[in-house]
C-alpha cells in the first residue's frame, strides 16, 4: 500500500473504532412513507420528503412532458446557453411563490449557499454564522475569505453583540431557517431587525421550512410575515418539494449581483430542464392541494402531544424533524439499529453532523404517514423518550 493510502486505511480504521463510519442503505422503492430495504417493508422517518411529493403522479407526469419537449440535459451553464424557457419560468414562478421580487435557480442547496456567501462576501467582510448552521453555510462562509464569528446557537444577544463591535464593510447574518438536525426555528423577525440595525445581508437557508411552514406552506417568511429587502433567501427543491435543485431568492439587485458573481452559478451546468418543470408543478402542488400540508401537520400534531403525553424530556419541535438526543454514537447507532429490526427506519445522527456527545434519532414526519404509524413509532421509541 502507499504511504498515501496508508493513511486513509487508518483514517477509516479509527472511524470505525469510534462507531462513525457511515454506510449506504440502499433502497428499493421510491421515497414514500414506507420503503424497501434488504427485502423488507419498513415505515420510513427518515426522509426530508415531507410533503411525499417525490413520487407524487403529478410531478412524475410533469419530468416526462419536460423531457419530451426539452430532452434530459441542459447543455450549458445558464449564461453561455444553458438557460431555457422552462428555467427562466420557474424562477418567475418561485418569485411569486416566496412574495420576493425575483429568483435564481441554482444546480442544488449546497451550491447555492456556497455561491451566494462568496458572492456577497470578500476579505473585508464579516459573516455571523449560527452554531448549528447547515455544512453548506459554514463552507460558503470559509470560501468567501469573510471573517467569521460563530455565535451560539440563537443567541440574539450574542449576535448584537458581534454586529455591534464589527468594524467590517460587508456584514451577513447566515442561519438555518429551521435548523435541519434540531427541527427548531430561528427567529426570523429579530434577526431582520438586527440586519438592519447594522446594516447587514440576513441569509436564510430555509431547506426544511419551504412547503412546510407558513399557512400556505410557503415557508419560514410566511410563517412569520417577514419581509426584508436584507434578505436572502435560499430554498431546496430536493425535500418537501419532491425534486432537485434550489432557488435563490430576494432583492433585484442582489439577484442580478449572484448572476454576474456566484461562481457556482456561473461555472456549472444549468440544471436538467426536468428539474425546473418539476420544481413549477410542486410549487402548483402546494399552492393548489392543501392536502399534504394538512395531513402533515396532523402528523405533526400527534407527535408533539404523544411526546408531552409520555414526558419526554427533550425540546418539542414545530417541525416535521424531531431529534431525540441520545449522547453517544453507539447509543445512537443501537437504537436505529432496534428500530429497524421493529419495523422503523429512523436515522442515527453522529459527529460530524452534529456536535460530540449529542448524538440522535432524527425522526422525520411526511405527509404520507398515518396516525397510526406515530403512535406505533412513538410506543417502540418508548424507552428512549421516557425522563
Ligand atoms: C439539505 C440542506 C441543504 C442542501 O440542499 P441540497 O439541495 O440538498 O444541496 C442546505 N441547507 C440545509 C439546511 C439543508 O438541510
Amino acid at each position: 500500500m502507499s504511504a498515501a493510502a496508508e493513511r486513509l486505511a487508518l483514517g477509516l480504521a479509527d472511524l470505525d473504532r469510534r462507531e462513525l463510519r457511515r454506510t449506504r442503505r440502499v433502497l428499493d422503492s421510491p421515497q414514500g412513507a414506507r420503503v424497501r430495504l434488504d427485502g423488507r417493508t419498513l415505515v420510513n422517518f427518515s426522509s426530508n420528503d415531507y410533503l411525499g411529493l417525490a413520487a407524487d403522479a403529478r410531478l412524475r407526469e410533469a419530468a416526462i412532458r419536460a423531457i419530451d419537449q426539452y430532452g434530459t440535459g441542459a447543455g450549458a451553464s445558464a449564461l453561455v446557453s444553458g438557460h431555457l424557457r422552462v428555467h427562466h419560468e420557474a424562477e418567475e414562478r418561485f418569485a411569486e411563490f416566496a412574495g420576493l421580487p425575483r429568483a435564481l435557480l441554482f444546480g442544488n442547496g449546497y451550491l447555492a449557499n456556497l455561491g451566494i456567501l462568496a458572492a456577497l462576501g470578500d476579505r473585508d467582510a464579516h459573516v455571523f454564522s449560527d452554531a448549528l448552521n447547515h455544512a453548506c453555510l459554514i463552507d460558503g462562509a470559509r470560501l468567501s475569505r469573510a471573517q467569521v464569528t460563530v455565535y451560539p446557537h440563537r443567541d440574539l444577544g450574542a449576535l448584537a453583540e458581534a454586529l455591534a463591535a464589527s468594524k467590517a464593510s460587508v456584514r451577513i447574518v447566515a442561519t438555518d431557517a429551521v435548523f435541519s438536525m434540531d427541527g427548531d426555528v430561528a427567529p426570523v423577525p429579530q434577526l431582520v431587525e438586527l440586519c438592519e440595525r447594522y446594516d447587514a445581508w440576513l441569509v436564510l437557508d430555509d431547506a426544511h421550512g419551504i412547503g412546510v411552514l407558513g399557512a400556505t406552506g410557503r415557508g419560514t417568511l410566511e410563517h412569520f410575515g417577514a419581509r426584508s429587502s436584507r434578505i436572502v433567501y435560499m430554498a431546496t427543491l430536493g425535500k418537501a418539494l419532491g425534486g432537485y435543485g434550489a432557488f435563490v431568492a430576494g432583492d433585484s439587485r442582489l439577484v442580478e449581483w449572484l448572476v454576474q458573481r456566484a461562481r457556482t452559478y456561473i461555472y456549472s451546468t444549468a440544471l436538467p430542464p426536468m428539474a425546473a418543470a418539476v420544481a413549477m408543478r410542486a410549487l402548483e402542488v402546494v399552492s393548489e392541494d392543501p392536502s399534504p400540508l394538512r395531513n402533515l401537520r396532523a402528523r405533526i400534531g400527534e407527535l408533539r402531544a404523544a411526546l408531552e403525553r409520555i414526558g419526554f424530556r427533550g425540546d418539542i419541535t414545530p417541525t416535521a424533524i424531531q431529534p431525540v438526543i441520545l449522547g453517544t454514537a453507539p447509543r445512537a447507532l443501537e437504537a436505529s439499529t432496534r428500530l429497524a429490526a421493529q419495523g422503523f427506519l429512523v436515522p442515527a445522527i453522529r459527529p460530524p453532523t452534529v456536535p460530540d456527545g449529542t448524538s440522535r434519532l432524527r425522526i422525520s414526519l411526511c405527509a404520507a404517514h398515518d396516525a397510526s404509524d406515530i403512535a406505533a413509532l412513538v410506543s417502540a421509541l418508548a424507552g428512549d423518550l421516557a425522563p
